[in-house]
């Protein structure tokens, strides 16, 4: 097993509820969800985060971004809206140094986070 907690559910050593898949992107559900809908999806590639994505890297942003969409039509919240949220370091609470991004929603949420 590899030292990534997110690599190692994508090469399926740590189990998750997986929800959508493409080539180059996962998407598993929040062990510890904060709204009724709450996925990550990730690259399959390990970026540590968003500072580590460079221009060659646009063919995935994309993907993540197509990802959530469809995460968001399937659990029915593209309608009443949802949020896509990317923590990057420290003062984010950013915990797993795997790029990942959030898809919260199924419930009213507060703006500004705290
Ligand atoms: P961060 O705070 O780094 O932006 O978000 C990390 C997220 O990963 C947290 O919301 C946390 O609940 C989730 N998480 C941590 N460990 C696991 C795990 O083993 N499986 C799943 N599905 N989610 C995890
Ligand atoms: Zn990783």
């Amino acid at each position: 097993m590899g030292e990534c907690l997110f690599c190692n559910i994508v090469a399926r050593k740590i189990p998750a509820t997986i929800v959508y898949e493409t080539d180059k992107t996962l998407a598993f559900r929040d062990i510890n969800p904060r709204a009724p809908v709450h996925v990550l999806v990730i690259p399959k590639e390990h970026l540590p985060s968003l500072m580590d994505v460079e221009s060659r890297h646009a063919a995935v942003l994309a993907d993540i971004h197509l990802a959530a969409q469809t995460v968001a039509r399937q659990d029915k919240i593209d309608d009443k809206g949802f949020r896509l949220v990317v923590n990057v370091g420290k003062d984010s609470g950013q915990a797993v140094d795997h790029l990942h991004y959030h898809v919260l929603g199924g419930r009213k949420l507060g703006w500004p986070p705290g």
